[in-house]
């Protein structure tokens, strides 16, 4: 009886037409709770222990299950390390969904199914790492089950990465080996989320809190040179790098698909949790687009401790429903994203004279289904974007002025699935058109 308001809660919650019905809800918190289980009921899943093995191919043999996914692992041999007492074999467990019409871009979704005791060098303690991070892990096996489950027509255009990593506790391993090698072979992908400590909803002090999820990006960029820095800081642009526009396209997104069903994200403008680190952090560190989802209150007596009267990462202290709802943000998000147009190319502002009226201009991206475009904009002191305009052309001229708003641009395609926001760079020099008049100089 304890557990039939949640449920009723939940599937209260699910009624969208668009998503899972109320029964689904249950059944989707119920094979979460499974995978979790399953994950937790290893020894441990230290990235230096021998059960880990056991680990990565049942994750293996559970993503190759499933119809149209290619799994692969992905290992290498880490150096020995102050978080590792010699080198070991780390590996990667990479599905791969293939986009229907967009191959080469890609979106990444990741959990690390390693886990750890109270000693991170210790790789023989128990160390169940329900919450950190089977219920990340879940969430990426539960995605990849909906969108290979999608009939052949319905599934995603562009690639989908259900990705879970090792050696995250040893130093974010297995997803810096995955950046790095997407990086070097000029993979495009466009956004990757880490879900990872999402599935506690009992803070420290008792109280209850499963109404949304947090959702971490950084505000500076770890790439770009001297004269981007000079530009970002010369703009106020602070707040504007591609992780940012990521994360407030996620916001947007269950604020659009999980509408009336009492569930959110709640964004922090900050890479991490305070001085913390996550697999995403691997992603923006060479350059992508990459944001953190973590639950809203964590409870430290249950990260990273030894299993012990009051402490532990167990199985019990997962909130299977409030997974879900997790799963559900992703998916929403995953599923827009995935269909909509690649975002516009060239975004500028003109400046070719001091005016108050903000002129902006872009190119077309790559898409087939494409309807329209979106300016946005924003007080400088706001958070999201508080206006939209929609625009059929390449160009605009806006009332607005540039000094007091910041301005973005997106695609939208005919099913109204928006791409991501580009930030406009300044276009300093126009090509003056040849005037009729003006003789062609010539050339000395
Ligand atoms: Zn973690």
């Amino acid at each position: 009886m304890r557990k039939l308001p949640a449920l009723l809660f939940f599937a209260a919650l699910s009624l969208s037409a668009s998503v899972a019905s109320g029964e689904e809800s249950i059944t989707v918190a119920a094979r979460l709770e499974e995978t979790v289980r399953a994950l937790a009921a290893n020894p441990t899943r230290h990235t230096a222990s021998k059960d880990i093995a056991v680990v990565k191919l049942w994750l293996r043999d559970r993503l190759a299950k499933l119809d149209g996914l290619k799994v692969e692992l992905q290992s290498y041999k880490s150096a020995k390390s102050r978080r590792l007492a010699e080198g070991v074999e780390v590996t990667n467990v990479v599905a791969t969904l293939r986009g229907r019409t967009a191959p080469d871009r890609v979106l990444v979704v990741s959990g690390h199914y390693d886990s750890r005791a109270s000693d991170v060098m210790d790789e023989k303690e128990r160390a169940p790492g329900a919450n950190d991070d089977a219920s990340g892990v879940a969430v990426v096996l539960e995605l990849a089950r909906r969108f290979a489950a999608l009939p052949a027509k319905q599934r995603p255009e562009k690639t989908i990465v259900f990705l879970c990593v090792a050696g995250e506790e040893q130093g974010l391993l297995g997803a810096r080996h995955f950046a790095r090698n997407a990086r070097q072979n000029r993979v495009r992908i466009e956004a990757m989320f880490t879900n990872d400590i999402v599935g506690n909803t009992r803070a420290p002090d008792g109280k209850r809190v499963r109404e949304y999820v947090r959702l971490f990006s950084e505000g500076t960029p770890a790439t770009g040179n001297p004269m981007q820095q000079r530009l970002r800081r010369a703009l106020g642009a602070e707040w504007d790098s591609p992780s940012r526009q990521l994360a407030r396209y996620v916001h947007a997104a269950a604020a659009r698909h999980l509408k009336g069903q009492g569930f959110s994200v709640k964004l922090v403008f900050r890479p991490d949790r305070f001085l913390r680190g996550g697999d995403h952090l691997a992603f923006n560190d060479v350059g992508y687009a990459a944001v953190r989802f973590t639950e809203p209150h964590e409870d430290y007596r249950r990260q990273h401790q030894d299993v012990r009267e009051g402490f532990g990462d167990t199985p019990d202290h997962v909130d299977y429903e409030y997974l879900a709802r997790v799963a559900q943000v992703n998916f929403v998000a995953l599923r827009e994203l995935a269909n909509a147009p690649s975002p516009p190319r060239g975004v500028s502002i003109h400046v070719k004279q001091l005016e108050n009226p903000t002129t902006l201009s872009w190119e077309a991206p790559v898409a087939k289904d494409l309807s329209h475009y979106e300016v946005v904009w924003r007080d400088t002191t706001a958070a999201l974007w508080q206006k939209t305009r929609r625009v059929e052309g390449l160009t605009v001229t806006l009332k607005a002025s540039k000094d007091d708003w910041h301005f973005g641009v997106r695609a939208v395609d005919k099913d109204g699935n928006r791409s991501l926001v580009v930030y406009p760079r300044p276009l300093r020099r126009e090509r003056a058109a040849p005037s009729k008049k003006a003789k062609p100089k010539k050339e000395n």
